[in-house]
């Protein structure tokens, strides 16, 4: 699929979020919406409603892929008096560990209602997907999830009536609230376009961020989903490449930090009903907080800056738009996954997740001699060196 551009920007407006919408909230649809309203009062932090479900959620998530304190986690509970109070989580984040750390925060803040909890799981059957909510439950002890997403689909056909029904099932038994998928991968637009389609999906967690406003068809895509009521939920807002190449632009302004900027400028676009953040600090929790609670506006000059670090980084930013660069290979080659495990290396650090995420790719997939890299990358839209990159992930993280 070829990726035209369109002006930066052009959809971007001021997004009035504040604690005045909360006030017009639909809460009658949602078993805990009386305790969700009541916190929102209390903390005063922006909420917006999830789609067409009229259940009122907060605009910022805690992502918690990262390693929690299994006994007394900081930042959970910072962000959770803080008033972010939907943490998003999966079966396999800390291979289990992440379920286990929210299930003993759970015990401590002793009232689930008041708490938003997404888990995902990565099975592609039926079968395994109902199996899997059962884990996430027994794991979470807790007798419900609030939204149950198929984690990091890429195939279209998982979006078909079977997995539409188990969907209707789980929600039926009380088990999740609601149901939708995560997506990285390049045909997040054919499913964000099939979703609209088929019905049965309440949310879909998705990547954007500064770097991907100009793309006409992923705006079209946003937009039909919109208008089919579903929620959408932005991951992967920082738009991360190494911090040496992000200094090519020295961010400047009164206002926010660049990590603030980037939130703002997804909270912008009024078809993002929430930002799922992996905060690893309380450091960078209280940033994005106090980004979400600020009523100002970027301006201008700010915006620019962004889209001066997503022009000038861009090559070393993969979109996972693997269909375009894998499709032109003759052998398979990993190439998204591949660069996605090197951000993960470079950007934050995760030395270990990288390398058994890399390491998981078969040896023969995870490179191949450089004629054929060169045809990927004269196809790449971002202008990556991917031959360069590849031979980074293979000598950095394969043991
Ligand atoms: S290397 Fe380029 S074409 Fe391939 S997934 Fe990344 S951005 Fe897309």
């Amino acid at each position: 699929m070829e990726e035209k551009k369109i002006g930066r920007r052009t959809f971007l407006k001021a997004a009035a979020i504040s604690t005045a919408a909360v006030g017009a909230a639909n809460l009658s649809k949602a078993s805990s919406s009386a305790a969700q309203e009541s916190a929102v009062q209390k903390t005063g932090f922006p909420h917006k409603e999830l789609g067409n479900t009229g259940v009122q959620v907060p605009i910022l998530q805690l992502g918690t892929a990262q390693r929690l304190n299994p006994v007394y986690d900081k930042i959970m509970h910072r962000c959770f008096k803080e008033g972010v109070t939907w943490f998003d989580t999966a079966l396999s984040y800390g291979w289990g560990s992440s379920h286990r750390a929210i299930a003993n925060f759970l015990t401590q803040v002793k009232d689930r209602k008041k708490m938003w909890l997404t888990s995902k799981s990565g099975s592609g059957s039926p079968k395994g997907l109902q199996e899997d909510i059962n884990e996430c439950l027994e794991e979470l002890k807790t007798n419900y999830i609030d939204l149950y997403l198929m984690h990091g689909i890429d195939d279209e056909d998982m979006l078909e009536k079977e997995f539409i029904n188990l969907g209707d099932r789980l929600r039926k038994s009380g088990k999740t609230r609601f149901f939708g998928f995560s997506c990285h991968d390049g045909n997040v637009v054919e499913l964000m376009n099939k979703a609209a389609k088929v019905g049965g999906i309440d949310a879909i967690l998705f990547r954007y961020n500064f770097r991907r406003y100009g793309d006409r068809e992923l705006n079209l895509a946003i937009d039909a989903c919109k208008k089919a009521g579903i929620g959408l939920l932005a991951m992967k807002t920082n738009g991360s490449v190494p911090a040496s190449i992000e200094k090519v632009v020295q961010f400047r302004s009164d206002n926010f930090t660049l990590g603030q900027a980037k939130l703002k400028s997804v909270w912008a676009d009024e078809r993002i009903d929430s930002v799922v953040s992996e905060m690893d600090s309380i450091r960078v929790a209280r940033e994005n907080i106090a980004a979400a609670k600020s009523e100002k506006h970027l301006t201008a000059t700010e915006s620019h800056q962004l889209n001066q670090l997503a022009a000038l980084t861009a090559n070393y930013a993969c979109n996972g738009c693997a269909h375009i660069c894998e499709s032109v290979v003759d052998q398979k080659v990993a190439i998204a996954d591949s660069l996605r495990f090197l951000m993960y290396y470079e950007c934050y650090g995760k030395t270990e997740h990288a390398r058994q995420l890399y390491n998981g790719i078969p040896a023969q997939s995870r490179i191949c001699g450089e004629e054929q890299l060169q045809k990927a990358a004269a196809v790449c839209p971002q202008g990556i060196d991917i031959a360069a990159r590849l031979f980074d992930a293979q000598r950095t993280l394969a043991v």
